[in-house]
């Protein structure tokens, strides 16, 4: 008789609530595609979670581009219930000046 016994972790992920339309940009690879995440890691015995290695989930902020996590307590930026995250380059400022090397008035007298 042989007996196997699987002992390992199991990290439960899952969209944090609140944060479900929230996309946010990664701090590792810059692409606009991280989202706040739920993780809970559990201690598995034969598969079965069956101790929690923190009392509670911690909130993180995962990028599926790069595999990079981030605790949401160093993303101040991040918060939910907004729906809308997503920062807008190019906006805010209003009337950007002209590109360098555009023909000047001048230039034709
Ligand atoms: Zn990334």
């Amino acid at each position: 008789m042989f007996f196997f016994f699987t002992c390992g972790t199991h990290t439960f992920t899952s969209a944090l609530k609140g944060y479900e339309n929230v996309t946010v940009q990664c701090q590792n690879c810059g692409n606009i595609s991280a989202h706040v995440y739920k993780r809970w890691e559990w201690f598995t015995f034969c598969f079965v979670p069956l101790i929690p290695f923190s009392l509670k989930p911690w909130k993180e902020v995962g990028c599926p581009i790069c595999n990079f996590w981030q605790d949401i307590k160093y993303r101040p930026d991040v918060t939910g219930g907004h729906g809308d995250q997503i920062p807008m380059p190019g906006y805010g400022g209003g009337g950007a000046p002209p590109p360098p090397g555009a023909p000047d008035q001048a230039a034709y007298k």
